[in-house]
């Protein structure tokens, strides 16, 4: 432990530099706040966060004392003049979240923009976010995926928006608010059929619980279970050799050229073995594209 003793001494050593640092913090474990974290919290003029009196909890577990200030979805445009104004004077700024890396589906990405746009130095302090820890953990293809981030609310909004994310070829990642997991699920279970997927809960927390099976499977067991805590769910690319929808659209346009849609969407299905509904599906959404 000594070697930790001196490591937070040496990351406490030099001045902390003038600019915006976005630390991340632990979405759970009070363990996972890196030394970095600590040394730029401990030394920042000013900490924004979502909201105070939750990362005050966090400041005084680690006996930080800088002033906390709110930065939120709601205050987020009258408070960005201000935060540049400090950084213009030379504001040592820190931006935490809730919990886990500020601006992955929480504030901040304006004030960055704008903070680099003014020439302030941004800087990253990477740590936990409770997306890249539901990926390592959920057992599926890491090496390429997409962070879909929360779905829209409504089932046809939903199902709306998976139908683009369908024939991406990336594990997906998903975050839910309980009253939300089974519907969601029981989405992705319709619009993406038999992949298999992972519900990760509470992660780093006491009652961690990751649960891996196919869509079905999973909407199924969710399905009558009153679900607590916070979620995240990842699910597997498309199986090699299923048939997207980019190719299902293409073969669909050369289609419409000498048919109705009714009929093209039958001669498609045939032709690629899926659904006939899928196509006439893609078929609608085609059409209202040259139609706009
Ligand atoms: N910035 C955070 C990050 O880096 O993970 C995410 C903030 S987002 C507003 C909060 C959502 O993240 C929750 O609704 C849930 O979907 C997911 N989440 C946060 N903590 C989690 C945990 N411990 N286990 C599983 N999912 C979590």
């Amino acid at each position: 432990m000594r070697a930790v003793a001196r490591e937070m001494s040496r990351q406490l050593q030099p001045e902390l530099a003038p600019g915006l640092h976005l630390v991340a913090t632990p979405i759970g474990n009070l363990g996972d706040i890196t030394l970095r974290a600590l040394a730029v919290l401990a030394r920042a003029d000013v900490v924004y966060c979502e909201d105070t009196r939750h990362s005050r909890t966090l400041m005084q577990h680690f006996g930080l004392r800088a002033p906390l200030k709110s930065y939120h979805e709601h205050n987020a445009s009258a408070m960005r003049p201000l935060i540049l104004d400090e950084l213009a004077g030379g504001g040592r700024i820190a931006l935490i979240s809730d919990a886990g890396t500020p601006l992955i589906s929480d504030p901040g990405y304006k004030l960055v923009q704008e903070a680099i746009a003014a020439g302030h130095s941004v800087v990253a302090l990477p740590g936990p976010s409770a997306a890249l820890a539901a990926l390592t953990c959920a057992g599926l293809p890491t090496d390429a995926f997409l962070f879909a981030g929360f779905l829209p609310p409504r089932s046809a909004a939903r199902q709306a928006r998976l139908e683009d994310l369908k024939g991406i070829d990336a594990t997906l990642i998903i975050y839910e608010a309980p009253s939300r997991v089974a519907d969601t699920l029981s989405d992705l279970s319709a619009v993406l059929g038999a992949r298999p997927a992972a519900v990760t809960r509470e992660l780093t927390k006491l009652h961690e619980e990751v649960v891996r099976g196919s869509l079905a499977e999973l909407a199924q067991r969710l399905a009558d279970a009153s679900a607590r805590g916070e979620y995240a769910i990842v699910v597997a690319p498309p199986e090699a050799g299923e048939v997207g929808d980019p190719a299902i659209a293409a073969a669909l346009s050369d289609a419409l050229e000498d048919m109705r849609l009714k009929d093209a969407a039958r001669v498609v299905a045939e032709a690629l073995g899926v659904s006939r509904n899928r196509v006439y599906e893609i078929g609608l959404r085609l059409k209202g594209q040259q139609g706009a």
